[in-house]
């Protein structure tokens, strides 16, 4: 088989679209040399047909790039002396967000509707916003959950060591403390960092907080603002629970569970079998709760006087699951790989 078709020939012949057109027809039309090329690679044995498949490919990228340049050339030299101003022009390819960008975008736009405020707090912050001002004193076991990266720094006598932000929650106390005074309606979205690496974990992801207080602000708030995002997020039919959990920073606290989407709650298919998708017709989205007077008293906030609930959830697997994505490994999110970006 011959893999070096002589083909600038030909193509130096070339006066104007039409030949060109005919030309690329010669090559790559059902009866073209490119085709034929390709079509004799079955008669060849696996190991032949690597090596004669790579030869092919380089030729027809090759062909491709002399092809597209000559259509430039041709239309650039316009030798019939008019342009035609309504001839298709050529479609430069067009990239788009990211998707973690756009679900980032879309829940800002769900709670400023309802009066929430975007705010971004310190990726690098001191241990002290991070778990002190959250309830959690140094040595409290909660804060083994959150394995943490520290900073290699002198520690602060009075905020201690500085860590890479473990969650969003660290932003409540920095919000009560730029506000001084409620009403508090913040949307805290950043980058959070904790040293996991698998196939559901990735150490740099995305969490959205939201934090409210102001006066008599009680369960029934929290609960309104759950059915709101499930509606507007992932559908009209979507429904919430609160399901009782612990939070060291809320009290009480809660996980939120949203009905699957996939049975709607049921727990059945439409052939009569379980499905496989959720836990009895929940799936869980994240945690939420009242806050801890303790942390309002740290944002010097009057317990007395003020409530408020928040809620942190990650941005990665929220989105998963409305897209109903069944991604079996969420460090494909962060690998750059264009042909799994290209799919949303
Ligand atoms: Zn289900």
């Amino acid at each position: 088989m011959n893999y070096n078709l002589e083909f600038r020939g030909d193509l130096n012949k070339v006066k104007n679209l039409n030949d060109l057109e005919k030309l690329r027809l010669e090559y790559f039309g059902s009866q073209g040399k490119i085709t034929q090329l390709t079509k004799s690679l079955k008669s060849l044995s696996p190991e032949e047909k690597k090596e004669a498949g790579r030869k092919i490919n380089r030729l027809k990228n090759e062909i491709e790039l002399a092809f597209s340049q000559k259509q430039q050339e041709v239309a650039d030299r316009n030798d019939s002396g008019w342009i035609d101003v309504t001839a298709p022009g050529i479609k430069p390819r067009e990239g788009h967000l990211h998707i973690v960008s756009l679900a980032i975008e879309e829940i800002t736009r769900i709670f400023e509707k309802i009066g929430f405020t975007r705010v971004r707090y310190p990726e690098v912050e001191w241990e002290w916003y991070a778990f002190e001002s959250l309830n959690m004193p140094p040595n409290h076991p909660a804060r083994d959950d959150f394995e943490t990266f520290f900073v290699d720094q002198e520690p602060s006598s009075q905020y201690g060591k500085i860590v890479l932000s473990p969650h969003t929650s660290s932003g409540q106390v920095r919000e009560m403390e730029r506000l001084h005074q409620p009403p508090i309606r913040m949307i805290n979205i950043a980058k959070c960092y904790r040293p996991n690496w698998d196939v559901s974990h990735v150490p740099m992801f995305h969490q959205f907080e939201g934090l409210v207080v102001d006066r008599g602000i009680n369960i029934t708030h929290l609960k309104g603002t759950m059915d709101y995002f499930a509606k507007q997020f992932f559908g009209p039919n979507r429904k919430t629970r609160l399901r009782p959990f612990h939070f060291q920073f809320t009290e009480p606290s809660f996980e939120v569970d949203i009905t699957c989407g996939v049975c709607l709650g049921t727990a059945k298919l439409a052939d009569g079998s379980r499905c496989r998708f959720c836990k009895e017709g929940w799936l869980e989205l994240g945690g939420s709760g009242m806050v801890h007077p303790n942390v309002l008293k740290a944002g010097k906030i009057d317990a007395q006087k003020y409530t408020g609930f928040a809620f942190g959830w990650g941005i990665e697997r929220t989105y998963m699951m409305k897209s109903g994505t069944k991604l079996d490994d969420i460090r494909l999110l962060y690998s750059n790989d264009i042909r799994f970006l290209e799919q949303f």
